[in-house]
């Protein structure tokens, strides 16, 4: 299968999901992740019009952002505080998911007078060896980011659900973070963006509520 057809099927797919719960396709945005992919391939992705990359580790995130200006670079990974000064010009971060790396952003942002485009990373399961903060915490966290941290600009919620055979197992993990952004939106926050979904399980994801889906595999290589 050539690229346009894997990105058709990928396609295709989030607009059933969508239509299966009444929503608009339009408001489903791919983020084509780009780290097994060569610069010849994220050519060729850019080539069928997505806007939206991703990268997780970020000197590559560096260099790819250099090679595509034009391209709306998301950094998606582990983020080290001391790194946090090659975070310029990123769409969105989409990892704060504790409080030295908030301090640390908003530092940043401060000296080059930029806000920076944040989302809070939540892990549901509570999975020990996954980030992200766990459900009593990231309300929490929400607010004493939006009190404590000017500028930063906090749009909303990511989730990385445990791989698992059957994307349905992983469900109530979308549906807590939909919960959550519901919350924090009664609680006056403006966080319209859900970043969750992959390739396995992006359809149940469009189905709960994403308005994000990070897709690596299933767009970039053949045997997906
Ligand atoms: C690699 C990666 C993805 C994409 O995973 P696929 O299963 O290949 O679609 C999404 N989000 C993050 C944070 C990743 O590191």
């Amino acid at each position: 299968m050539e690229i346009y057809d894997r990105w058709t099927h990928i396609h295709n797919r989030i607009r059933q999901a969508c239509i299966r719960v009444d929503r608009n396709p339009d408001d489903v945005t791919v983020l084509a992740v780009t780290k097994n992919a060569d610069d010849a391939a994220v050519a060729a992705a850019r080539d069928l019009g997505i806007l939206h990359m991703g990268e997780n580790r970020i000197q590559q995130a560096r260099r790819r952002r250099q090679a595509f200006p034009d391209i709306h670079w998301h950094f998606i990974g582990t983020l080290q505080t001391n790194k946090v000064k090659y975070c310029r010009d990123f769409a969105l971060i989409h990892s704060l998911d504790r409080w030295r790396l908030a301090e640390a952003l908003n530092r940043q942002a401060e000296r080059w007078k930029t806000p920076i485009a944040v989302l809070v990373q939540v892990n549901p399961g509570g999975e020990e060896q996954k980030h992200g903060l766990a459900t009593d915490e990231a309300r929490r966290f929400v607010h004493q980011v939006a009190a404590e941290c000017p500028h930063l600009t906090v749009r909303g919620l990511m989730s990385m659900a445990p791989f698992v055979e059957d994307p349905e197992t992983v469900r109530p993990v979308f549906r807590w973070v939909k919960q959550l952004q519901s919350q924090l939106q009664a609680d006056g926050f403006e966080v319209p963006v859900l970043s969750m979904g992959m390739t396995n399980d992006y359809e149940v994801a469009v189905e709960e509520g994403a308005t994000l889906v990070r897709i690596g595999s299933a767009l970039f290589r053949e045997e997906v």
